[in-house]
Formats: C-alpha cells, sequence, structure tokens
C-alpha cells in the first residue's frame, strides 16, 4: 500500500513540482483538446483504489492523458469566452498558496497574507477612484462577487427603509439584456427580479432608460442598479456617470460589474469610458480575466465595507474568538467561511512586475484587438459588428451558416491551432474574439482570420 510514507512523500512531492516547472516555464503551450468520457475511460481507467496507484503512476496519467484532454486557456490562439492568461510569476505563486495552508477567512490566522491581499485590493480601489474607505475581499468569481454585493444592496435597502418606518421590501434589480447571466441567476438564488432597461444605440446602459424603468415600476422596489464596465459579449462599457447620477438621486445601490472589463480601468486609452466608476457602492473585477492571474479570483471591493460587514458576518460561538475581534476579516464581506488566500497570485505578480508592466501589458491586448478590427475591415470576407471599446471584437463570415461556424471552430480545435467559439446576438450566429493573453499577437490573428477566408 501507498501509505503516508516519508520518502514515498519526497518522491512525490518532487514528482509533482517538476511537473509544475515544466508547464509553468512551457513555451509555447499546446492547446490540446477534450476526449469523450469513453475515450478517457478507455486510456485511464479506474484511478481510485484500494491500495493507491503511487505517484508516479498517478502523476504518469495526469501528465500524459488527463491534462492533454484539458484546453489550456493560456494558449494565444484560445480567443474564446474569456481566455485565463496568467503570468508566470501569478501562475508559479499559486503553488505556494497550495503549499501553505494558510486560512485566509481572518487576519488572526492569515495576517501576513491578508495584508498582502489588501494591497492588491487597493491598487484596483486607487485605478477606480474609489475613497480611502473603500474594501473587500477576493472571491472565487464574478459570479459570486456579484452575489456578494447585492446581498449587500438589498440588506442595505430593507435596513433603511425600515429605520425610515416605510414598511417598502425592494425585491427588484435594474440592468439591461447584456449583463452578465451571473446577474439573472444570483437573483433567482435572491429570489429577486431583475428588471431590463433597454439600451441605447451603442447597447450601454444609460440614466435616462434607467430613470425611465425605475418611474415605471416605482423607485422603491428597487435595491440596486447593475452597470457593466466592459460586458461579456462585446466589451461594452455603460455610461456610468448618468447611471451613477440617478442612483444618487433615488438613492439606489449602484453596483459596477467589471469582472471582465474592470481591468481597462487601467490603460490610459480606455480609461474615460469608466467615467463615473468613482461614484460605485460595490465593484468587481476577475484578475482571472484580463489581470493575469489564474483561476479563481475575483477582486471584490465595497465604498463602505461596513455595510458588507454587516450583511455577511457569519455568528457563531466557535467563531466569536474572529467576529469580534477589531481587525479585517475577509470572510465577513462576502458569500463563504473557509477561504483561500486567492488574491496573493495577483500581490506576487504585481509586487514582482510593478503596475506599469500592468498597464502596458493591457495596453498591448488593446493594440492587438485593434489590429484585428482593422484586419477584419480589411478583408472582403469578413464584416465588424461594432467598433470593439475594449479588448473583445465581434465580427460575422459572409455566408456563412450557424454550421459553417461550428464546422470551422471544430477544425481549428482538431487541429490544435487556435479555439474561437460561435457567440449570437439578436438571433444571429457570429463570432468573436476575446484578447487578454499578452502572448497573443497581431500574426496569430492574422493567421485566424486567413482560415476563413
Ligand atoms: C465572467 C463574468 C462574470 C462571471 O464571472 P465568473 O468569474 O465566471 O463567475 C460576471 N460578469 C461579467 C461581466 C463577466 O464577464
Amino acid at each position: 500500500m501507498h501509505s503516508f510514507d516519508k520518502d514515498a512523500d519526497h518522491a512525490a512531492v518532487d514528482k509533482v513540482l517538476a511537473y509544475a516547472r515544466e508547464r509553468l516555464l512551457m513555451d509555447p503551450v499546446p492547446l490540446d483538446r477534450p476526449r469523450t468520457e469513453g475515450e478517457l475511460r478507455e486510456l485511464v481507467g479506474e484511478t481510485i483504489t484500494p491500495e493507491g496507484l503511487g505517484a508516479t503512476r498517478a502523476m504518469d496519467l495526469f501528465e500524459h492523458t488527463l491534462a492533454q484532454a484539458c484546453l489550456s486557456n493560456d494558449h494565444p490562439g484560445y480567443l474564446s469566452f474569456i481566455p485565463c492568461a496568467p503570468t508566470r510569476e501569478a501562475a508559479a505563486f499559486d503553488v505556494v498558496v497550495g503549499a501553505s495552508s494558510i486560512y485566509g477567512g481572518s487576519w488572526l490566522e492569515g495576517a501576513g497574507a491578508v495584508y498582502a491581499e489588501n494591497q492588491a485590493l487597493r491598487w484596483i480601489a486607487d485605478l477606480a477612484g474609489l475613497p480611502d474607505s473603500a474594501g473587500g475581499v477576493f472571491v472565487p468569481g464574478g459570479t459570486v462577487g456579484n452575489l456578494s454585493a447585492l446581498v449587500v444592496a438589498r440588506h442595505t435597502a430593507r435596513n433603511r427603509a425600515k429605520a425610515e418606518g416605510t414598511g417598502a421590501r425592494p425585491w427588484r434589480i435594474a440592468a439591461t439584456d447584456n449583463a452578465h447571466s451571473s446577474v439573472v441567476s444570483m437573483a433567482a438564488v435572491m429570489d429577486a427580479e431583475v428588471c431590463g432597461v433597454p439600451v441605447d444605440d451603442k447597447l450601454r446602459l444609460t440614466g435616462d432608460a434607467l430613470r425611465a424603468t425605475l418611474e415605471e415600476h416605482g423607485p422603491e422596489t428597487f435595491f440596486a442598479v447593475v452597470a457593466t464596465c466592459g460586458t461579456t459579449n462585446f466589451g461594452v462599457v455603460d455610461d456610468l456617470r448618468s447611471v451613477a447620477e440617478v442612483c444618487r438621486e433615488y438613492g439606489i445601490w449602484f453596483h459596477v460589474d467589471g469582472a471582465y472589463g474592470g481591468a481597462g480601468l487601467a490603460a490610459p486609452s480606455v480609461r474615460d469610458l469608466y467615467d463615473g466608476i468613482e461614484h460605485a457602492d460595490s465593484f468587481i473585477v476577475d484578475p482571472h480575466k484580463w489581470l493575469f492571474a489564474p483561476f479563481d479570483c475575483c477582486a471584490l471591493l465595497y465604498r463602505d465595507p461596513e455595510l458588507a460587514r454587516v450583511a455577511h458576518t457569519q455568528e457563531a460561538g466557535y467563531l466569536d474568538v474572529l467576529t469580534k475581534a477589531p481587525e479585517w476579516n475577509p470572510t465577513d464581506y462576502s458569500i463563504g467561511l473557509t477561504r483561500r488566500v486567492r488574491g496573493l497570485p495577483l500581490w506576487f505578480s504585481l509586487a514582482v512586475h510593478g503596475t506599469d508592466a500592468y498597464v502596458k501589458a493591457i495596453e498591448g491586448t488593446l493594440d492587438v484587438t485593434r489590429f484585428a478590427a482593422a484586419e477584419i475591415e480589411r478583408r472582403d470576407y469578413v464584416e465588424l459588428v461594432r467598433e470593439p471599446d475594449l479588448s473583445v471584437v465581434v465580427f460575422r463570415r459572409l455566408g456563412w451558416s450557424p454550421d459553417d461556424y461550428q464546422a470551422w471552430t471544430d477544425r481549428l480545435m482538431d487541429e490544435e491551432f487556435a479555439f474561437v467559439v460561435p457567440t449570437t446576438f439578436r438571433g444571429e450566429t457570429l463570432t468573436r474574439f476575446a484578447v487578454v493573453n499578452p502572448h497573443t499577437t497581431k500574426e496569430h490573428i492574422s493567421a485566424i482570420l486567413d482560415t476563413m477566408a
């Protein structure tokens, strides 16, 4: 039996770290491709056995079969959804996080790590122009970030209605159809209702349309407005300034979902699109999307963290030693109790490279996106659907049916050349590039467009 024996443990650690080192330094990374369950069953068989496989066999199965049946999100030709392309430093530091057994929920247990995470959060808060009092926590993803923020918004609105004796119990969230699917899903979790606001001709949420929706349904029935800075499908940034003004006028919580696009705050060439974000009551950005951190990492920030603490702190006798302490306990600001210090890979990479390198890398992806848009305009067989605001470009291949798009996608994936899936907008099948990987070059873009001719 492969027991917990010291020599075997050392050998296993060496094997795992050797693989991690190799993968972290791999250049180029292979795209790889999925396999059917039947294929994997045949190739891998049963792995959980009473005696154990031993490190050599288990690692071998992972390295030579299982890992190769997973797409590498950091491949430069992976341009679907929103890819994840961490810096080597960030990805390597994730190994340290795993090795360190740090409980990231409380200051008492994770002070050093929480201090470092909070510095990374501060950098993001400063980019958004949030006040010194702002603070938050790294959560697993934008979905949990949106849910956590909306729970605080509702808690705050209902407490205020109670204090004012109005008897109101607001249950509605205002957002456009372009808001992320997680907003609708998390509203369902909260038993809240998302009330659709029509977009303008640039596909943006605006203050005027928001005001009309609030008036139509009764502003007292709303507890939050969700604006997006960088919609997932198109990268559209809502008109945050006018939306912020309407939120302030009605006293409704202003949440900004920047899960994908929030990183653009660091890029001078697009910074003015975000004008008004400094008024957000809460704001999220996923460093695992466009800030070069590994999965899974979302920065959740509140203008007034005390409101979040009141809404989220879990009370239990055995937790009193933590919750009654005056220090910053990250777990008090979101859904969830036990917490991995998932902000540390971002922190380490930021500390190593400095923020200027981030500005440059983000501007680099924007430059490649602008090149892609120009190439699409130049070629007669493809057509831009909308000028990109950020680093997503959506386009059509003239004359292609949905089946043609899918066949093209499958071919590029089978060849392990690129991963570019179709998307739909207003009933039409299209395709899109999401450029968040600094290793995606203009040459990659041209080569992919060539395959559509
Ligand atoms: C990706 C995304 C989310 C969800 O984030 P997860 O990390 O996938 O949970 C929410 N909002 C927007 C705008 C996104 O792009």
